[in-house]
Formats: structure tokens, sequence, C-alpha cells
């Protein structure tokens, strides 16, 4: 097959990606290299937070000199909807915004709107959904809910106040995020998975009091182990807590037992109370990698495409979105894009990975 090189010249993390010359029309199944189909798309709808999570965005890096995207760079809503309908020809089903807070973007419920309107191949309906640090929750859950947002997942890394704040280092509350849980629940956007990321000597003294209070709520408390995800976090191995580890203390508060995954590609390796009190997950990024299984692709708020998310360089969509590209154009790109994918940073995270400047996790939504 003859190929030219699309010259995609404005764009920040540059990338050559090679086009093939003829449309490959869309068969709702792609495969990257590793014979991973593209499944999974999160698209990051503002690089804003309102919290400075230390591991996320320490204030000393994202301070008040901090250049944010300006207004003019994020994707459209327009645009964000005309790529997602074509991913989801390639075979996306599920959708997750992220940011940033993605709660902060202005209008949100308009794109959820506008997102829940897409047809997927089978007609069957796309999986929408959105992870949140909570702070705003409780006054949009029922906007969102109505607006056709499906599920939520919210951030939640201690139960202890002062932990929380320091946290998150903004004075946010954790009386304002369990608010918000309960909201999205009382609307029914649940089961709600909640999300701790878990730093040794930071918060790992918080594992069983959070196992403890969302045992027999419904809501599906997810342990993350710390990543060395962007340069600004300041990782080490030895403050990583292994998911085994995590297992290990809940086993003392109350018998757990692992169960199957609800789909190829989930993250979480599933757990479950003995007794039929609720469901946990364990997300082992570090110690049990999952790139094997890897279906996702993320996008960035300004339309770069990343095929993982310890990513070096992306493929820019904004500037042929906004150059006149044709939708066949745009969906050869998806496709050009994903089946070169050979990314497993996870499982191969050490010396081959070291120094290596990475895309911060605030700007595609982690
Ligand atoms: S490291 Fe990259 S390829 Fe591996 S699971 Fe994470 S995002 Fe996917």
């Amino acid at each position: 097959m003859t190929q030219r090189v699309v010259p995609l010249s404005d764009y920040r993390n540059r990338s050559t990606v090679r086009v093939p010359d003829r449309h490959i029309e869309p068969r709702g199944i792609l495969n990257d290299r590793l014979q991973r189909s593209l499944r999974d798309l999160r698209i990051s709808v503002t690089d804003r937070c309102n919290f400075r999570c230390i591991y996320c965005m320490p204030r000393d890096v994202f301070d008040q000199d901090y250049a944010f995207a300006p207004q003019a760079a994020l994707l459209s809503f327009e645009e964000i909807t005309r790529l997602a309908r074509l991913f989801a020809a390639h075979g996306v089903r599920k959708i997750r915004l992220t940011g940033g807070e993605p709660l902060l973007r202005k209008n949100i419920e308009r794109l959820i709107a506008m997102l829940a309107a897409i047809q997927l191949p089978d007609g069957s309906p796309l999986d929408l959904t959105l992870t949140t640090n909570g702070s705003l929750l409780e006054r949009k859950a029922a906007a969102l809910k109505d607006a056709g947002l499906t599920r939520v997942t919210v951030s939640l890394d201690a139960l202890d106040d002062a932990v929380f704040r320091r946290m998150n280092d903004a004075d946010f509350s954790v009386a304002a995020v369990l608010a918000g849980l309960d909201e999205a629940s009382r609307v029914g956007l649940g089961p709600i998975k909640v999300n701790m990321v878990v730093k040794r000597g930071l918060n790992d003294q918080e594992i069983v009091p959070m196992a403890r209070h969302f045992r027999g709520s419904g809501h599906i408390l997810r342990f993350i182990e710390y990543m060395d995800v962007g340069n600004s976090n300041g990782w080490r191995l030895d403050e990583v807590v292994p998911s085994s580890e995590v297992v290990a203390r809940i086993n003392a508060l109350a018998p757990i037992v692992p169960i199957e995954h609800n789909y190829e590609g989930e993250v979480a390796q599933r757990w479950r109370y003995a007794d039929g009190s609720g469901e946990l997950g364990m997300i082992s990024s570090v110690t049990q990698a999952f790139c094997g299984s890897c279906t996702r692709a993320r996008l960035s708020t300004e339309g770069n495409l990343y095929t993982c998310l310890f990513a070096t360089a992306a493929t820019d969509f904004r500037a042929p979105l906004r150059s006149g590209a044709s939708d066949a154009l745009l969906s050869n790109l998806i496709a050009a894009v994903w089946s070169d994918r050979s990314d497993r940073y996870s499982e191969v995270r050490g010396a081959q990975t070291e120094g290596r400047a990475k895309v911060e996790m605030s700007y595609i939504g982690g």
C-alpha cells in the first residue's frame, strides 16, 4: 500500500503519522500491532482543576504562573463530538470525560447531551461516563444525569479530613465530596466507583477506614497504585503500596475473594467481600501491569491523541479539524495511529523508560 506523510505542523507534541492513501472503511474493530482493539476513548475537556493534588498537579509547578491552555485552544463541543462519532465507528464503546476537573468546563451538560446522541454501529448505547474530584457534583449531578451521562467515578484519597485537605492542597473537605457522591447516587448515576490513589506514608493509613466506610454502600471502592505519571510528582517506587498489601490489610478487616472481570480490558482486578457486603477493585498499574489488554486512547484538551498514559508524543487532530479535513481523512488518521500503536510502558517500566519526558496527567486525564 502506498503511504503519504500528512504534514501536521501545528501541534505541541510533534509526531509524524503515515496515513494510507486509500480510505479504510471503519468496521467497528481496529487492532494495534499487539492485537489490542480500540474500545475506550478518554477525552480531557479542560486542563484546569480546582484541586492541587500532590501526585497530579503539585502547587509548586501548577502555580499562578502556570500557562493553562487558552479557551481558543480547546476543542469545541462540536469538534469533540465529531471525533467521538468517528472513534465510535472504529469500535469505541465507552467514552470517559476527564480533565483536569471536567465539571469546570462550562456547559459540560451540553457536551454530554451531544455525545449521548451518538449511535453505535450495532445499535447499542454508548457507555458515557465521567471522572470527577466530586467537589461540584452535588450541584451538577441531576443535570448530568438528565443530559444522558451513564455513570460517574469519584476520586477520594482519604476519609480523614485533615489528610484529604493535605492531599488536595486546596482546602476541600471530605464532606463536600461525600455529599456529591450521595447526590450522584440519588439521581441514578450509580453504581459509583470511588478511586483512591494510595501513597505510602501519606494516606496508606486510610485504606482500612475507606474500606469500612464504603462496605455495604453499593459503591465500588478502587485502590490505585501510585504511578509515575507526568514529570512533576517526584515518584519513587518505595512510595507505591502494592495491591497485594492492600488486599492483605482489607482481609484483616473482613475476608475478600477475587471475582471475574466484567469485560476484556477492564483495568481493575475485582474483589468482593465474602459475606456479600460489596465489591472492591485493585488497579495494580505498577506491580501487575495490564498493557496486554489496554484498549484506551486519550484525547487531550487541545485535540492531541495519545495512545498511552505515559506517552511522549501525540498526534494532532485539531489542526486537520480546523483546516477543513474530511471525515474520511480524520477516520483514516485514527486508523493509522491505532494500527501503528505498540505502547506498553508499564510492562517495560525501568531502565528503558527512565528519564523520558512524559505528558502530564492533568493534560490527558489519567
Ligand atoms: S502503560 Fe500505556 S499501554 Fe500500558 S496500560 Fe497504561 S496506558 Fe495502556
